[in-house]
């Protein structure tokens, strides 16, 4: 019964990203707002088996908005994914006090909420914070735009040595399943050719256009590969065979790894954790469950958790279009 939560948890879980702080702070303002208490759990789902809580209130989360990580770390727990793992976070947190929790967190994180609701009733609430983009009933989560305008910042530096001695880069971006950084980033950024897990453009077309583009007198190639793009080689296979099939080509590689988790978070991904740290900690107390908060044309949204970590998201049709007209 929603009169009858009176105290949150807030943790981070899996994967870091850019602007989780925002939306801790978010959840223990808005939870200090309302009167509520608030706790953060450290470590995510380990930190609950643990009992690893520190109560928060609202001077706790000062000057972390602009901050990337979380302050609340973040884990991955494999006792978790046990009954026996998760009734020991039960006990933890109804000694401490806690009726609710808000998990920030990707597909994996929202799995171990769902079990858990299932199996002792307890009120959850999803924010999606992966770099990713990849989760259903929601067009961002939190951290991807960050990261997207992370990548269009090294890719511009990039472009920069390139063009200075005609040289063609392959830089591979994250992605092992979803190529939103791959497609957005380089669209952005004004790639040659973008590899994403989700459309196999093959090798030939790869180096017609790389032809192409030599013929039509650019001084540079910028070829984005995201880690788990459909050709099936990664950047330093796709080199020698570049190298191999066009010598007339000085071909690099850059793998960017870490450093797109990283970063201050951008306004957009401020503004938007912000707003879903609002709409968790109402949800919790209008008496919801079981659900993820999301964002859609500009509207926050709520979709069951069920059907959130169903799938992945389908790739941006209209975008890749784009892509192919612009690299004309
Ligand atoms: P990322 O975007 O980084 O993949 P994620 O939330 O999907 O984020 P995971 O490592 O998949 O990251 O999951 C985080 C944690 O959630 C796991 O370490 C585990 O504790 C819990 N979890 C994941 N899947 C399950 C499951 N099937 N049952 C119970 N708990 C789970």
């Amino acid at each position: 019964m929603a009169s009858e939560i009176k105290k949150i948890a807030v943790f981070t879980s899996g994967g870091d990203s850019p602007g989780m702080n925002a939306a801790i702070r978010s959840v223990v303002r808005t939870c200090a707002y309302l009167g509520k208490e608030c706790v953060g759990i450290y470590r995510g789902y380990q930190g609950m088996i643990e009992g690893d809580f520190k109560p928060m209130d609202a001077r706790s989360v000062n000057n972390i908005i602009n901050k990337g990580g979380t302050i609340l770390k973040s884990a991955r727990c494999e006792e978790f994914r046990t009954p026996e793992g998760r009734k020991k976070a039960y006990d933890q947190l109804k000694k401490e006090g806690v009726d609710a929790f808000v998990v920030i967190g990707g597909n994996g994180s929202f799995t171990g909420a769902l079990k858990f609701n299932e199996e002792f009733g307890f009120p959850v609430i999803g924010i999606p914070g992966t770099i990713d983009n990849d989760i259903l009933g929601s067009s961002y989560t939190i951290g991807f735009d960050t990261a997207i305008n992370t990548v269009v910042d090294v890719i511009d530096k990039i472009r920069d040595t390139a063009s200075s001695h005609n040289r063609l880069f392959f830089v591979e971006v994250m992605g092992r399943d979803v190529g939103h950084i791959a497609l957005n980033a380089g669209v952005g950024a004004g790639a040659e050719e973008i590899l994403i897990p989700e459309q196999n453009l093959g090798l030939e077309r790869l180096l017609d256009s790389l032809k192409r583009s030599k013929a039509s007198g650019k001084s540079s190639s910028i070829v984005i590969v995201a880690e788990g793009d459909k050709i099936g080689k990664n950047v330093f296979e796709l080199k020698a065979y570049v190298e191999e099939h066009l010598p007339i080509y000085d071909v690099r590689v850059s793998v960017l790894g870490h450093m797109q988790r990283g970063g201050n978070p951008t306004c957009f991904d401020r503004v938007l954790a912000s707003r879903m740290g609002v709409k968790a900690v109402e949800s919790l107390l209008e008496g919801k469950s079981n659900l993820m908060v999301g964002i859609r044309d500009t509207k926050l949204v709520l979709t069951p958790l069920a059907e959130a970590i169903k799938a992945h998201t389908e790739v941006d049709e209209e975008l890749i279009r784009v892509s192919d007209i612009m690299t004309t």
